[in-house]
């Protein structure tokens, strides 16, 4: 018999708990840690066209261990309370994971994007932030939103503009929010930020023999084949990242219009120009395609790694006994269900989890903060410095070698680096000694089996010795 399916939020709770049994800390102190301490609910009015709608909204902030709270905001009409308290939960222990001092929070807006046009989701949007701002639940220093599913760039500015609008004498009002457009204080590498993490992610899990060889693969992320499901921001960016740079070969996509297969590799620029001019991935040359009603067949390919980029509760009971990847890589906060990752560890494959693997978006959006909080771009203050240190460094080793470099060579070692290399560099350390630090606790720990369990007691353990340092007010 399969058992019932937990919910997101069961599922989370689960991890939690699985983990919190490897700590040690005591029962109060883990409770605390778990608990979503502030849940606001709100209905607000919203003229659409003739007609008043009334839109249901959350913010959640799950822990104030660290300010400001940092999370996403969801549209999408799936939204409920519960799902928006698990994604704040993970946030919390994401942001301990790869050391981006905040605590966890999200919010969610229960309206389908795609049925409003630019103009309702704008009021939308500003109403929404207003409510925040009267409840304190926006600022800086207090709770800094950002992008998650059906949001981006332009909902980021409307949010920031409504908060400087109502805090006009706040000199830090562009960190009330991150995500925004580069031109509005935004940061350069943002919007590729989670799919360039879980390609940093994906590539350091696949460089560790030990644990390929386990898996019966050879080591490096080059010529693996790779299966993606969702073509969103993180996918898209994750995909084209992991061929370009990376090496991995692409053989199957799954989107809402259906699944594609191609064991031979899929070009995934060619993917994308051919969805934008037929309007679907279906038909691609050369692909086996499935059809609306199958999609979810993409999560059954034969592969190396597999992964969902989509929403949660994707692998589940009913479909976790068919899938063949080797390595599920969680681009998505909770695509597998408690349940089915038991069955997926039982059977040695490698689940590489959320709480890790896409961190990236919130360890940019504290590039992003820090940057609205100096008031200035990285690599302003130094760049030309280094530049012309790495000039005078070039030109002494030509002089004593007697060799001088070609245009092209020297163009490459005098550069000084821009935001973006910045930003990028600061990203990849961060993935890589996240990484390695959780695998060290699975190591260490023999009772602990699977990584997202090492992930959990090590960002537990970073939480609750901030607790036990600052003691508990009064
Ligand atoms: N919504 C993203 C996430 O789930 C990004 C959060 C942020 O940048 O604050 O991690």
């Amino acid at each position: 018999m399969t058992k019932p399916r937990p919910s997101f939020f069961e599922s989370v709770q689960a991890y939690f708990n699985k983990a919190a049994r490897h700590t040690g800390l005591n029962a109060g102190l883990l409770e605390q840690i778990r608990v979503c301490n502030a849940v606001y609910q709100m209905q607000f009015p919203v003229k659409i066209g003739n007609e008043v709608r009334v839109i249901e909204a959350y913010r959640v902030q799950h822990s104030h261990h660290r300010n400001p709270t940092k999370g996403g905001i969801r549209y999408s009409n799936h939204v409920t309370q519960e799902e928006v308290m698990a994604l704040a939960t993970l946030m919390t222990f994401k942001c301990a994971i790869v050391n981006v001092p905040f605590g966890g929070a999200k919010g969610g807006v229960k309206v389908n994007p795609w049925d409003y046009s630019p103009g309702q989701l704008e009021k939308i949007t500003r109403r929404y932030t207003t409510e925040l701002v009267r409840r304190n639940f926006i600022g800086p220093s207090i709770d800094v939103p950002a992008p998650d599913y059906g949001t981006g760039s332009r909902e980021m500015a409307w949010i920031y503009d409504t908060y400087r609008t109502l805090k006009g004498e706040e000199i830090d009002a562009a960190g009330c929010v991150t995500g925004k457009p580069v031109n509005q204080q935004g940061i350069r590498g943002r919007t590729e930020a989670t799919g360039r993490g879980v390609y940093y992610g994906i590539r350091g899990a696949c460089e560790v023999p030990e644990d390929m060889k386990k898996l019966g693969l050879t080591p490096g992320l080059a010529g693996k084949t790779m299966v993606v499901q969702g073509l969103g921001n993180v996918g898209s960016y994750t995909t084209t990242i992991s061929q370009d740079e990376g090496g991995a070969i692409l053989i199957g996509v799954g989107e809402v219009e259906g699944a594609i297969y191609k064991p031979d590799g899929i070009d995934i620029h060619d993917l994308l120009r051919h969805r934008k001019e037929t309007g679907s991935i279906l038909n691609y040359p050369g692909a086996k395609s499935f059809p609306k009603e199958e999609r979810n067949r993409v999560l059954e390919f034969d592969c190396d790694i597999l992964v969902p980029a989509a929403l949660e509760n994707q692998i589940t009971m009913d479909n976790v006994h068919r899938v063949k990847a080797k390595i599920i890589a969680e681009a998505a906060n909770g695509p597998i269900t408690s349940f089915a990752e038991e069955k997926l560890i039982e059977d040695g494959r490698l689940i590489i989890p959320d709480l890790f693997l896409n961190a990236g978006g919130v360890t940019v959006s504290y590039f992003e903060w820090l940057k609205n909080l100096s008031h200035m771009r990285f690599g302003r203050m130094d760049k030309r410095f280094n530049q012309n240190m790495y000039d005078q460094l070039v030109a002494t080793v030509e002089r004593l070698t007697g060799h001088s470099l070609s245009m092209q060579e020297r163009a490459m070692l005098v550069k000084g680096a821009d935001e973006i290399d910045l930003v990028r560099s600061g990203l990849e350390e961060t993935m890589i000694m996240a990484y390695h630090e959780i695998r060290e606790i699975l190591k260490r720990k023999k009772k602990v089996q699977d990584l997202r369990t090492a992930a959990f007691v090590n960002a537990i353990n970073k939480i609750s010795s901030d607790y036990l340092s600052l003691g508990i007010f009064p």
